[in-house]
């Protein structure tokens, strides 16, 4: 066996359905009695629900979560917190509640209570990505993991079809890369199948069937260990192309992954054979080919497959290989020949096959 380094991310987790009701015990355990609860505008029933299972301990609400973490938006945030003189921090939704939430904590040292509402997975990461000046930049610190995580089923309930799919598939994405993580090890390639596996078989489950509690079940299980492989190891060529893409032309972020993914994972595949391998015993009907399994997947999931769909534009394509290329980053196959990668984000954007 390769030799290897493991470093768990200490936090709390809660998982299972209902368990939203054990926030008042969790708070007084932790000995927290003002919380600032955050949310997106869309989400703000949810958050007065927080309020109401408190009996209306909180110190405000603050409803202006935002994707891609703008800082102007941390800062007004920043700035109500202080003014209510809040002890913690309660986010309620999806991964761009939690980076609001990490980016304050951060700033301020307030401790986290997060409850995720999809599959995106940044509650169980010391990551936060931050946009200021149309650039997104990360920042990664121990002090930005959230302390406990409420995995609430019943919450994922109102997802809707598609955007559960393509949170799963964002998920998915996480597992994968860290298949073939240069700091990869054991544990987290058990987390990665198993999540892989999980998610897998939920997710046509979920579009079936979008209040199966069982199905909903699997998928955030599915989802919980994904993003734990996300926090623990390096990720490569598929994070940073769909980072630049979000960031640098606006689009969205779990579509942006399920239409990237199969691309990345076909330019990786000769340098990968053993997450290759593992992929495809995880991913049904792939008939020993991961990327076949992916593209089954997607096809039963009946999600985009373009990027031009979104809003991007041809021209784009060259600015993004270019911006790509820019940084130079670690991937298990060199990303240093321009064309091989304006390709690869040419066939993501017209939606053709992953070659
Ligand atoms: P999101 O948080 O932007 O949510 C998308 C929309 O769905 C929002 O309007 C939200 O209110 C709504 N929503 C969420 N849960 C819902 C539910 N259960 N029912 C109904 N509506 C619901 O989407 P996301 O994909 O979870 O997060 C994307 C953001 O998270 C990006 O900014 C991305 O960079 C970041 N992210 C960060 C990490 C990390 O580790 N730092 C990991 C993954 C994603």
């Amino acid at each position: 066996m390769d030799a290897f380094e493991y470093t768990s991310n200490p936090s709390r987790i809660i998982f299972g359905s209902g368990t939203i009701k054990r926030l008042p015990q969790e708070l007084e355990t932790l000995g927290l009695s003002k919380p600032l609860v955050l949310c997106t505008p869309q989400q703000t029933s949810q958050a007065e629900d927080v309020k109401n299972i408190l009996g209306g301990k909180i110190a405000g609400i603050f409803s202006e979560a935002t994707m891609h973490t703008p800082v102007e938006v941390t800062l007004q945030a920043v700035k109500y917190a202080e003014e209510l003189n809040c002890d913690s921090l309660i986010s309620i939704g999806g991964g761009s509640t939690i980076g609001l939430g990490k980016a304050i904590s951060f700033r301020k040292g307030l401790y986290h209570l997060t409850i995720p509402t999809t599959y995106a997975g940044s509650e169980v990461t010391p990551v936060v990505g931050e946009t200021e000046n149309g650039r997104k930049t990360t920042k990664s610190d121990p002090k930005i993991l959230p302390g406990t995580v409420i995995y609430d089923v019943d919450l994922t309930l109102t997802l809707p079809v598609g955007m559960s799919s393509t949170s799963g598939i964002n998920a998915i994405a996480h597992a994968v890369e860290a298949l073939y993580a240069r700091n990869g090890n054991p544990i987290i390639n058990l987390l990665a199948q198993e999540g892989v596996r999980a998610l897998a078989e939920a997710l046509p489950e979920v579009k079936k069937d979008p209040k199966s509690i069982a199905a909903r079940s699997k998928a955030l299980y599915g989802a919980w260990l994904c993003g734990t492989c996300l926090g623990s190891v390096g990720m490569s060529l598929h994070h940073k192309l769909c980072h630049t893409l979000g960031g640098s032309f606006g689009l969205p972020h779990s579509d942006t992954h399920t239409i990237v993914l199969p691309h990345a994972l076909a330019y990786n595949a000769p340098n990968i054979p053993s997450a290759m391998d593992a992929l495809s015993k995880v991913l049904p009907e792939s008939d020993g080919d991961a990327v076949h399994g992916l593209n089954v997947l997607l096809t039963k999931l009946e999600v985009k497959r373009d990027l031009k769909s979104f809003g991007m534009k041809e021209e784009d394509v060259v600015k993004a290989a270019e911006i790509a290329l820019s940084n130079p980053y670690w991937n298990p196959r060199k990303v240093d020949n321009k064309d091989a990668i304006q390709e690869l984000i040419r066939r993501a954007w017209a939606g053709e096959d992953a070659k």
